[in-house]
C-alpha cells in the first residue's frame, strides 16, 4: 500500500510535500482541545490548495436552507460550525519575498502530529528567489488546560547569506466557508484595536450573534535572546496586525512566539469580552511558550495515562488506535453539556460540527467507558435539554401527545437535515438515545439520572413510536412503513429490521424504567406523571400491544431477519462482484443504480444484532453476519466497526481483525478517499469498540463486567483501560492469558472467559483465555 504516512506509535509523519495531498494533510495533522479546532493550514502565506479551517465550538451560523423541491415539515436553515477568523496568520519574507511553499522551491518538507504530547510540528527549507535558503521550523497546540488559548512557535535560519526577515503576525475575520449555501459572509466586526502592544479583533456572527474576541501577542528571540521590535501597525477591515523586518547573518536561528487568546460570549461577558482577550493573552504571553506547553503536555499525559491502548507486534495498528483515541479527546472533552461531537469534529465543514445519532451510537460508549462519569452524563443532559424541541419537532410532522423524534442533524436541539428520505424517515436515531440511556445505567448504576431526567426522554420516545406504527390489517401485526434504515442506499422502505426493533425495545425499555422509578423515587414518578400527562395504565397498555405484535421481516429458508420487507426481491450479488475500479460505489455508480441494488452501506440488521446480542444464539448471530456481511460495501465509515465488533464474536477473528484496520487506519490511509473533508470523528470511537468489545469481547449484563478475549495472529499482546462503576481497570491480553489489574479502592468481579475472580484494590488476577 502507498501510505502518505509514516508508522509511528506515536507520531503521524509526512516527509516530502504534496500538494495535491494538503488538504487531507490538513485533516490528519488537525489539532484541537475539545473547545476550538484548527486544521494543519500553514501558519505562512500559502497560495495553494488548501481548505482553511478554525472552529470554535458552539459558535454556528443558521445557513439558509437550500434544497431543489421543498417539503413541508423542512427546516428553514442547517446550522454550521463556523470557519471562524484566522488566529494562526504569520507571513513571512526574506527580502521582501514572501515565503509560500507553493511559490518557492521545497528543498525539504516534514509535518508530524505528536499524538501523546498534542503538538503540530513542521520543519522545510525553501530557497528563495535571491538564492538565500530558509531553514524554518514550527510547532504549535491548543491548550487542554486553558481552552481558550494557543500558541505557536515559528523558527527561521537563513543560510547561504543573511538578509531582511520580515514578519507578520496577525488576526484575520475575512474568512468564509467552503460550503456556505449562498456564499454568505457570517461574520461582522464589532471591535479592532491596534496598537504597540495590542492585537485585537472582536467579531460577531450574522444571525446568532456569537461574539467572539481574538487576541495576538508574540515576541522575537534570536536564540534565548528576546529582541525589540518596532512594528507598523495594520489595522483594516476585519483585519489586524503587526509587521517587522530585521536584518538577520546567515545560520542565526530568529524565533517567533506567537500567542493568542479566542474567548466567545458564550463563556464570557459580551461588554468586557475584548479586554479579557487582552489580558489572557498578555498573561499567556508573560508566562511564556514552554511553560504553556508544559501544562498543556501534562494534561495531554494524564488523558492518555487513563486511556492508552498498547498494542504489540503491529505497529500500523498501535498508530491507528492511538490516532482514533487522540482525536476523539481533541474534539470533545465533556466539560460542558451544551456541546457534543460532530462526526468531522473540528477538522472541515462536512456535517457542519453538528450532531448525530453517532454521538449515542458510537461515540458515547467510548466517553462511558474512558471518561469521569460527568462526561457521559453530559452528553446524556444535551439530548435532555434539546427534549421539549424534540416534542415540537415532532409535533410538526403531526405527533401529539408529548411524542418526541430527535433531529437527524442538530446543533440547538432543532432539525437541521433537509433531505425528506432521511428527515423524515431516518427515525431509528430516537432509539439510539434510549440505547445510550440504557447504557449509561447499566455501566454506572447512576439511577439519579433515570430519576430527574432519563425516564422523561424515554417516554417522550416511546409516545413517538406508538404513534408511529400502525396496525396491518392483512398481517394482524404493527407495521412501521416509509421509513429509511442505517444503509442510507435505500430509502422509504417497510418494516425496516432494525427501526422495528429498536422501536420494539425502546417501548419495553420505557416500561421496565417506569416500574423501578415507581419504586426507587415515586414522589418523582408521580411529578413526572404530572407534568407529561402521562396516563401510565392507558399507555403503556398500548404500548405492551405493539411490544407483542411487532411484525419483523424475517426469511425462513435463510433462517435470517430481512433488512427490511421486499430485501430478497433485489438481485442478489455479493460485494466481491463489484470491480474494485467501482469502488466506493457511491463515486462511480449513479444513485438510482445504488438504491436499485442489494448493496448496503453500514451495519444495518447487524447494527440491532450489535445492540441486542443477548437476545440471540451465536447461530443466529453468525447466519446473519454471513448473509450481511458480504453484501456490505461498509462505504460509511461507522460500518466497519460494528462488523468487525460481530466478527469477533462469531469467532471470526482474521476477519475482524481486517475490519479493525480499516476503521483505526480509514483516515490515515485514506481508504473512502474523503479525507480532505475531514476526519471521520464519530467511527473512530468504533475503533476503540472494535477492540474492546470485539477483540476483548467486552459486554455489561445485569451490572457485571464480562469479557471473552480473543487476539489477533498479528498481535503479541494488547491492553486498554475502562471505567467501569467507579472502578478503574487495566485490562492486558496476550495469546495466553488475560490479566486484568484493578487500580482503584474497591473490589470488583469480573468474569473472564466463564471464570468469575473478585479483585481487590490495588492488585491482579490472571485468567486463561
Ligand atoms: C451515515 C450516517 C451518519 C452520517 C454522519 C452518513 O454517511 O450513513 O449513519 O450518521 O454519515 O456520520
Amino acid at each position: 500500500m502507498d501510505r502518505n504516512y509514516k508508522i509511528d506509535g506515536w507520531k503521524i509523519i509526512e516527509e516530502g510535500f504534496k500538494p495535491e495531498n494538503n488538504r487531507a494533510s490538513e485533516s490528519i495533522f488537525s489539532i484541537g482541545n475539545g473547545h476550538m479546532g484548527q486544521r494543519a493550514n500553514f501558519e505562512e502565506q500559502y497560495s495553494g490548495d488548501s481548505l482553511r479551517g478554525s472552529y470554535i465550538a458552539g459558535i454556528y451560523y443558521p445557513d439558509r436552507t437550500r434544497v431543489g423541491w421543498w417539503k413541508n415539515g423542512y427546516p428553514e436553515y442547517f446550522a454550521k460550525v463556523l470557519n471562524s477568523p484566522n488566529w494562526i496568520g504569520i507571513d513571512v519574507t526574506v527580502d521582501g519575498e514572501q515565503l509560500d511553499l507553493a511559490k518557492c522551491e521545497i528543498l525539504s518538507f516534514r509535518r508530524e502530529l505528536n499524538m501523546k504530547e498534542g503538538i503540530l510540528s513542521r520543519a522545510f527549507s525553501v530557497r528563495m528567489k535571491s538564492g538565500i535558503i530558509a531553514g524554518v521550523s514550527t510547532s504549535r497546540f491548543l491548550s487542554l488546560n486553558e481552552h481558550e488559548l494557543g500558541a505557536i512557535r515559528y523558527s527561521v535560519r537563513l543560510s547561504g547569506g543573511g538578509g531582511k526577515l520580515g514578519f507578520t503576525p496577525y488576526i484575520d475575520g475575512n474568512v468564509l466557508n467552503e460550503d456556505a449555501n449562498y456564499g454568505d459572509v457570517f461574520w461582522d466586526e464589532s471591535r479592532r484595536t491596534v496598537d504597540d502592544s495590542s492585537i485585537l479583533l472582536v467579531t460577531t456572527t450574522r444571525k446568532t450573534n456569537f461574539t467572539v474576541a481574538f487576541a495576538a501577542d508574540y515576541a522575537l528571540y534570536r536564540d534565548r535572546k528576546e529582541i525589540c521590535t518596532s512594528p507598523v501597525l495594520h489595522s483594516r477591515e476585519k483585519y489586524a496586525g503587526h509587521s517587522f523586518e530585521i536584518d538577520v547573518p546567515a545560520d542565526e536561528q530568529y524565533t517567533l512566539y506567537k500567542y493568542a487568546a479566542i474567548l466567545s460570549s458564550e463563556n464570557n461577558h459580551i461588554d468586557e469580552i475584548g479586554q479579557l482577550a487582552l489580558n489572557r493573552v498578555r498573561e499567556a504571553a508573560s508566562r511564556g511558550y514552554d511553560s504553556l506547553l508544559d501544562a498543556h503536555k501534562e494534561d495531554w499525559q494524564k488523558k492518555w495515562d487513563e486511556s492508552d491502548i498498547v498494542i504489540k507486534g503491529d505497529p500500523a495498528a498501535q498508530q491507528g488506535i492511538r490516532f482514533n483515541i487522540f482525536h476523539l479527546y481533541q474534539t470533545y472533552t465533556g466539560d460542558d453539556k451544551r456541546l457534543n461531537i460532530g462526526p468531522k469534529g473540528f477538522t472541515g465543514e462536512k456535517y457542519g460540527g453538528t450532531t448525530y445519532w453517532d454521538t449515542e451510537a458510537f461515540a458515547f460508549p467510548f466517553y462511558l467507558m474512558t471518561s469521569d462519569l460527568y462526561v457521559a452524563r453530559n452528553l446524556l443532559l444535551y439530548r435532555y435539554r434539546h427534549l421539549g424541541k424534540a416534542i415540537e419537532n415532532a409535533a410538526k410532522l403531526g405527533f401529539n401527545n408529548g411524542a418526541a423524534l430527535y433531529p437527524m442533524v442538530t446543533i440547538n436541539g432543532e432539525e437541521c437535515h433537509n433531505e425528506w428520505e432521511i428527515t423524515f424517515e431516518e427515525i431509528h436515531r430516537n432509539g439510539a438515545i434510549a440505547y445510550a440511556i440504557y447504557n449509561y445505567i447499566e455501566h454506572t448504576g447512576d439511577k439519579s439520572y433515570l430519576e430527574d431526567y432519563g425516564l422523561e426522554v424515554l417516554i417522550a420516545l416511546a409516545r413517538f413510536w406508538r404513534q408511529r406504527v400502525n396496525y396491518s390489517e392483512s398481517k394482524q401485526k404493527y407495521v412501521i412503513l416509509g421509513v429509511t434504515g442505517p444503509n442510507e442506499y435505500e430509502n422509504n422502505v417497510n418494516n425496516n429490521w432494525y427501526t422495528n426493533k429498536i422501536a420494539q425495545w425502546t417501548m419495553q425499555y420505557a416500561i421496565d424504567c417506569i416500574g423501578e422509578v415507581k419504586s426507587s423515587a415515586p414522589a418523582k414518578f408521580r411529578d413526572l406523571a404530572e407534568r407529561t400527562h402521562f396516563d401510565e395504565v392507558m399507555e403503556t397498555a398500548e404500548w405492551k400491544k405493539i411490544i407483542n405484535n411487532m411484525f419483523f421481516p424475517y426469511d425462513e429458508e435463510r433462517d435470517i431477519f430481512l433488512q427490511q420487507e421486499g430485501y430478497l426481491d433485489k438481485l442478489q450479488q455479493t460485494a466481491s462482484d463489484i470491480p474494485a475500479s467501482e469502488r466506493p460505489i457511491n463515486q462511480h455508480w449513479s444513485w438510482d443504480r445504488i438504491l436499485r441494488s442489494c448493496f448496503i452501506k453500514q451495519a444495518d440488521v447487524l447494527q440491532g444484532l450489535y445492540f441486542f446480542d443477548g437476545e440471540y444464539d451465536i447461530e443466529t448471530i453468525r447466519r446473519n453476519y454471513d448473509f450481511y456481511e458480504a453484501r456490505t460495501v461498509h462505504e460509511s465509515s461507522l460500518s466497519p466497526s460494528i462488523h468487525s465488533i460481530i466478527a469477533s464474536r462469531t469467532g471470526k477473528i482474521d476477519r475482524a481483525y481486517e475490519l479493525y484496520l480499516r476503521t483505526a487506519r480509514l483516515d490515515i490511509d485514506d481508504i473512502n478517499k474523503e479525507v480532505k473533508e475531514g476526519l471521520h470523528i464519530t467511527s473512530m470511537a468504533g475503533t476503540w469498540l472494535a477492540i474492546v468489545e470485539g477483540f476483548a469481547g467486552l459486554k455489561v449484563r445485569q451490572q457485571k463486567l464480562f469479557l471473552k478475549p480473543l487476539i489477533p495472529e498479528a498481535w503479541e499482546m494488547y491492553s486498554f483501560m475502562i471505567r467501569f462503576r467507579n472502578n478503574l481497570l487495566r485490562i492486558s491480553i496476550s495469546k495466553e492469558r488475560a490479566e486484568v489489574e484493578n487500580q482503584s479502592d474497591m473490589e470488583i468481579s469480573i468474569n473472564v472467559s466463564g471464570e468469575e475472580k473478585a479483585i481487590s484494590p490495588g492488585n491482579k488476577e490472571f485468567f486463561k483465555i
